[in-house]
């Protein structure tokens, strides 16, 4: 080795030992005599000075040293005196007294400051992420996610799962996105598809024999790249034979616990983690993955509003919708203004209006609607919605999803804006009991919630002929603080009901055994009982280590548009290659790109 010692390990113990040390110049002060050089390496900083006195050749190689600069550095370990001892800095009791210093190799300026954390051009950091990469905060993110890797690699080995890689090029593992497609050289015209996951794998090792499988997944979905998604990320896929939902919901809560104890400076705010079932999870906090750091529950006053003499209300509740509201505390003095760009969120998340009482702190109730209710009315209303002086009380008459949809965007606006989610606090549920299929009004077909392959509740199976709509889907989804951070399910075992699905979904017999015959086949030779989850890698070291997305804890992300901004990826490639494929680009029409 070049060195004998890491930066950041010394410690007053050394002092008087002679070492070498090798590492980047972080930063360099020259304090007329001496110069001091903040040596980096991976490990920390450590403090080197260079006497032109005492070793003029140091000093001088010292003087040519700039940031970036790698640098060894042979020299003796000496204690700082009582007033330079720097308690920020583990190293800061000592200092290394440079007598041989050798430049391995100069660098240019970096087009950004690599000793702080200064705020610096996403693009920027993109384009050098090597660079990026050097700095503290993502050295801290890309090292604490190899130790999450590892605590599950050992977790789950002491368990008796065992990892099995399985392959990339495959063919079509849908989970609701667009495939990423390579072309073969050997086959023109045919092509592999990037998995999605590898569900459909899985399940074969269970059927397999191997009980127990896991892998850390590199899963590729070719989405538009709406909000914190990348179009390749990693996942902790697993599969168990002779399951059912509570032993993998267990199993996952006790690994996930750990995580949180052993790798997050948060607090856990429960455990064990709470259920929902959808249904509640959609009636309480008006979405499937509640953020459970603070409450602010919505409250259904259909009840309540049914007979009175605001009309919205009552015609509402008599077609089947329903009144509800959300208890907004200390925004009772809202004024005109910020009550109409209120009603424009509400909007802009599908409610046809919002209407709205406000307790102001000082005794006065304001409101655009209870001049038509009875004053008995308005106090049930305020009763039922346990209002306080002070409070603003939301409310949405609709249908129950479109009511519950907007109360939930909203609840987690005032979240924000009230600073009630804690970013100091990780909060984990599990929600559960989801419809197994989602009506797709365009395409007039069953859609699968989940994936194709998840099983029904078995006392929900007749329903997949009297009303699918009705039925269950035995899946799960783990949330932490709001994300959906891992979502599995038990399979389905039978071909017969299989089949039924790719029915329901509108996979004719032809298409279901051109894209899924192996799945079909393979069912007729002895399925276990199965199934699995996977948590997401990326988005579970984001939220333990408290990053505001996903880019900060993958070590090459991609932009929001899919780019790689280092290597330039994707490019144009060499027309002999295309030729190989078989492939002729047609036109450049660049698809639309959602944001
Ligand atoms: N394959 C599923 C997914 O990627 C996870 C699972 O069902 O195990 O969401």
């Amino acid at each position: 080795m070049l060195k004998t010692h890491n930066c950041g390990e010394l410690r007053i113990e050394h002092v008087g030992q002679e070492i070498t040390m090798a590492g980047w110049v972080n930063r360099r002060r020259d304090h007329g005599g001496l110069i001091f050089i903040d040596l980096r390496d991976r490990s920390g900083v450590a403090q080197v000075v260079t006497n032109p006195e005492e070793d003029p050749e140091a000093h001088e190689t010292a003087d040519q040293a700039r940031n970036e600069y790698v640098l060894q550095v042979k020299g003796v370990v000496r204690a700082r005196p009582d007033d330079m001892v720097n308690p920020s800095l583990d190293t800061g009791e000592i200092e290394v007294v440079a007598q041989e210093l050798t430049i391995l190799n100069p660098a240019k300026t970096p087009p950004f400051y690599i000793y702080d954390d200064q705020p610096v051009d996403e693009a920027v950091r993109m384009k050098y992420r090597y660079l990026d990469l050097r700095r503290q905060r993502m050295q801290r993110n890309i090292i604490l996610r190899h130790r999450v890797v590892k605590y599950i690699r050992d977790f789950l080995s002491q368990r008796g799962f065992v990892e099995i890689e399985t392959p990339i090029l495959f063919k079509s593992t849908p989970e609701g996105a667009r495939d990423y497609l390579v072309p073969s050289r050997v086959h023109p015209g045919k092509f592999y598809a990037l998995p999605q996951s590898p569900q459909q794998l899985k399940q074969l090792l269970m059927v397999a024999g191997y009980e127990r499988y896991f892998q850390i997944a590199r899963c590729f979905r070719d989405e538009d790249q709406r909000g914190d998604r990348q179009p390749e990320f990693t996942q902790l896929d697993l599969e168990m034979s002779f399951v059912e939902r509570e032993d993998v919901m267990a199993l996952t809560e006790e690994m996930m616990i750990g995580l949180i104890e052993g790798f997050s400076e948060k607090k856990l705010l429960t455990k064990p983690f709470p259920r929902l079932s959808h249904d509640d999870a959609m009636n309480r906090y008006g979405t499937d993955r509640p953020d459970l750091r603070f409450g602010m529950e919505l409250v259904d006053i259909s009840g309540v509003v049914a007979e009175c003499g605001f009309g919205i209300f009552s015609k509402t509740v008599a077609g089947g919708g329903v009144v509800k509201g959300i208890r907004v505390p200390g925004c009772g003095d809202y004024g005109r203004g910020q009550l109409d760009t209120l009603t424009h969120l509400a909007q802009e998340a599908g409610a046809k209006g919002l209407a709205w009482i406000a307790l102001n702190a000082d005794g006065e109730t304001r409101s655009p609607f209870t001049k038509f209710l009875t004053e008995e009315e308005t106090a049930a209303i305020i009763v039922q919605m346990e209002g306080e002086r002070g409070d603003l009380l939301i409310f949405v008459a609709d249908k129950p999803q479109v009511a519950n949809t907007v109360l939930g965007t909203l609840r987690l606006e005032f979240g924000e804006r009230l600073g009630l989610l804690d970013p100091e606090v990780l909060a984990g549920c599990w929600v559960i009991d989801f419809p197994l299929f989602e009506w797709n009004e365009d395409e007039k077909r069953w859609d699968p919630s989940h994936h194709l392959f998840t099983a029904p509740m078995p006392e929900d199976i007749p329903l997949l002929d009297s009303d699918p709509g009705a039925a269950r889907g035995q899946q799960y989804d783990f949330v932490l603080n709001g994300i959906e951070t891992g979502g599995g399910s038990i399979r389905i075992h039978r071909r017969d009901v299989q089949e039924k699905i790719f029915g329901l979904i509108g996979l004719d017999v032809e298409e279901a055994k051109e894209r899924f015959g192996h799945m079909l086949e393979a069912f007729e030779y002895g399925t276990p009982p199965h199934g699995g989850i996977a948590p997401g890698i990326d988005r579970l070291v984001m939220l333990l280590i408290g990053e505001p997305n996903i880019r900060e804890v993958i070590a090459f992300p991609k932009t929001q548009q899919a780019a790689d901004l280092m290597a330039g990826a994707p490019s144009p490639v060499d027309p002999r290659q295309l030729e190989e494929l078989h492939i002729r680009v047609i036109g450049k029409k660049k698809p639309k790109v959602t944001n």
